[in-house]
């Protein structure tokens, strides 16, 4: 980190989302899955199917994911599976609470540090169409962190069409 050579913070986030894209992490299935759950974003066409394994203390032991979606969608999927592995159920949906107010909330200004490089999603706030991409993957974490069921869960971040 040298003082001389101001790296600016948009290209080191666009290089985390870039990286994440490509080499996505947690990707893969998860047969000994505790909760499953399947989330669509048909306006994108982004599938996302996440896996966890939550131990009976409540803590997030395993979390893996497959499918196809955008970069935006994969990236944060991604960001989302390795900042939550290891935490506890609280804590966990402490830090969806967090990136859903990041962005989901324009008036917000500087996103919380607990988020780590998933602040690199931050300018996505601005993009209502991205918004859902963003969230897909934190939608289908809600569902597993919610459910004994195992039975596989479907989500989809687009509003019902009335
Ligand atoms: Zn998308």
């Amino acid at each position: 980190m040298s003082s001389g050579n101001p790296m600016n913070f948009d290209e080191l986030y666009r290089e985390v989302i870039l990286d994440h894209c490509k080499r996505p992490r947690n990707f893969g299935p998860l047969p000994q899955a505790t909760a499953t759950a399947h989330g669509d974003n048909p306006s994108c066409g982004d599938e996302v199917h996440l896996g966890i394994v939550l131990s009976p203390e409540g803590v997030v032991e395993d979390i893996k994911f497959t499918g196809q979606a955008c970069a935006i969608s994969t990236a944060s999927t991604s960001l989302m599976t390795t900042l939550v592995k290891g935490k506890k159920r609280e804590e966990a949906e402490a830090l969806l609470k967090d990136f859903e107010n990041m962005i989901c909330h324009i008036e917000e200004t500087k996103p919380p540090a607990s988020l780590g490089n998933l602040r690199a999603l931050a300018g996505v706030r601005q993009f209502p169409q991205r918004v859902k991409c963003a969230m897909l993957g934190w939608r289908a974490l809600e569902q597993t962190l919610d459910g004994n069921s195992s039975a596989p869960k479907t989500i989809t971040t687009e509003e019902p069409s009335s």
